[in-house]
């Protein structure tokens, strides 16, 4: 059976290295890293997310600022808050929680907020610096997997990298940090013929494409680390029924847990794995982003 890889323990870990950093920042400089969250609706998983973001960063020792608007706020009035964000000295980092309602210009938005405070690394300018090898803000969720992969390996160099999805949230930042970090990196898709072959080739293999348990321990070659970004709830009936009569549920990957965990050399379960470094992470990209804009050293092991 493979390692398991602890998403809980080490974002705990990176959890505790940040508010460590904040006190020091704090106390020698007068400093408190600050956070915005802008969340556009009621959508409850969105609500659920910011939630635990604004609960965890103010547990880190940083500001955090709740922006709750309608569901049907316009665009103007959405562009002219994060203006005012954009010029705000205590706000290091704003994160504008995604889906937007339909109505709303998601590109628009996320290129308006300042790329230095742009925490969630989406931002065109980001994109560009990450993809050319400069300093960016590198997005949260492949942020976490590199921190996993290097905690696990130490050096990645030369290591056969297989990332399966190519969203520009995940799939295609993860295959860019990983070429940074010296591996030999294949991107797969819904297109990529013969996937399970290509993906047996990998050292690493990191799934991120929203498929229940799409990946089985037969695409995995044996010792390989297998990242599982995927989140997915599946109906469970061995858990019996919800007051309304409607099946339970359970999350689960984009890989096989179980098949492939009797292959892999290391593997994140979900849930567990993945989804707790995401927001650490998070916290790591505001503390880095107060330090760069007031040229203090940045913390070291919690950036790309
Ligand atoms: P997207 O839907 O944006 O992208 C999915 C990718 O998977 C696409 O590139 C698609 O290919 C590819 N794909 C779909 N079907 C197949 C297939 N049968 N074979 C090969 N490739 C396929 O998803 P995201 O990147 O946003 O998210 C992926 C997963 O990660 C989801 O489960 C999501 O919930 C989870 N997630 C988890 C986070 C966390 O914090 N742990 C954060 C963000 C996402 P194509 O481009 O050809 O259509």
């Amino acid at each position: 059976m493979a390692d398991i890889i602890d998403g809980k323990e080490f974002a705990a870990k990176v959890r505790a290295q940040v508010a460590e950093h904040v006190t020091a920042i704090k106390n020698d400089h007068n400093i408190t890293p600050g956070l915005a969250v802008v969340l556009v609706g009621e959508d409850p998983a969105s609500q659920v997310y910011v939630r635990n973001k604004g609960k965890q960063t103010l547990e880190c020792g940083m500001a955090s600022f709740e922006h709750k608007l309608d569901v049907d706020t316009d665009q103007t009035t959405l562009m002219a808050i994060i203006e005012k964000l954009n010029a705000d000295p205590a706000v290091h980092g704003i994160l504008c929680q995604l889906p937007l309602p339909k109505h709303l210009d998601e590109e628009e938005v996320l290129n308006a907020i300042l790329p230095e405070k742009d925490v969630d690394g989406f931002h065109i300018s980001n994109v560009g610096l990450l993809a050319t090898g400069q300093k960016a803000m590198v997005p949260c969720t492949p942020l976490g997997c590199l921190m996993m992969l290097r905690e696990k390996h130490g050096s990645l160099s030369g290591m056969n990298a297989v990332v399966v999805g190519r969203s520009n949230i995940v799939g295609k930042p993860m295959a860019q940090l990983l070429l940074r970090d010296s591996c030999t990196v294949t991107i797969a898709h819904s297109r990529t013929k013969d996937i399970e072959a290509l993906c047996k080739t990998a050292d690493i293999l990191v799934a991120a494409v929203g498929r229940p348990e799409m990946v089985t321990g037969d695409w995995v070659k044996p010792g390989a680390t297998v990242i599982d970004v995927g989140i997915n709830r599946i109906d469970a009936p061995e858990k019996g029924t919800k007051e309304d009569g409607s099946v339970k549920t359970r999350l689960v990957g984009d890989v096989d847990f179980t098949s492939a965990g009797e292959v892999a050399g290391a593997i994140t379960p979900v849930p567990g794995g993945v989804g707790p470094m995401t927001i650490a992470c998070l916290l790591a990209n505001t503390l880095t982003a107060c330090c760069r804009a007031n040229g203090l050293a940045e913390p070291q092991g919690l950036t790309a």
